[in-house]
C-alpha cells in the first residue's frame, strides 16, 4: 500500500464515513470557488496565488476522494470510471469522424 493509500485508510478508520464526507463536500466548494476565482481573474494572468490555491484544492478533494472511495470500493469505482471514459472515447472519435 502507498503513502496515499495508508493514511487515507487511516484517516477514513479514525474519523469515519460520516465526517468524511462531510469533508469531501466542504472540499469540493472549496475548489468550487478556487476555480471560479482562477477563471473572474482571467486563468493565466492572475495573481499566481489564485492559481496556487487551484493546486491546493485540487489536492484537499482528491484526498478525500481517495477515502471515500475506500469507503464505496475502489475497484468497482475503477471500473466504472473505465466504462465512463471508454464511451468519452467513442464519442470523441465520432465526433473527429464527423468533421
Ligand atoms: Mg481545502
Amino acid at each position: 500500500m502507498d503513502k496515499i493509500k495508508e493514511i487515507s485508510q487511516e484517516a477514513l478508520d479514525f474519523w469515519g464515513y460520516e465526517l468524511q464526507s462531510n469533508m469531501l463536500i466542504e472540499e469540493m466548494a472549496e475548489l468550487i470557488k478556487a476555480l471560479c476565482k482562477y477563471k473572474r481573474f482571467n486563468y493565466e494572468q492572475a495573481d499566481p496565488a489564485i492559481k496556487a490555491n487551484v493546486l491546493e484544492e485540487i489536492a484537499d478533494v482528491h484526498n478525500m476522494i481517495e477515502q471515500i472511495e475506500m469507503y464505496f470500493g475502489e475497484k468497482e469505482i475503477a471500473s466504472i470510471r473505465l466504462e465512463k471514459l471508454i464511451r468519452t472515447k467513442k464519442r470523441i472519435e465520432k465526433l473527429k469522424g464527423d468533421k
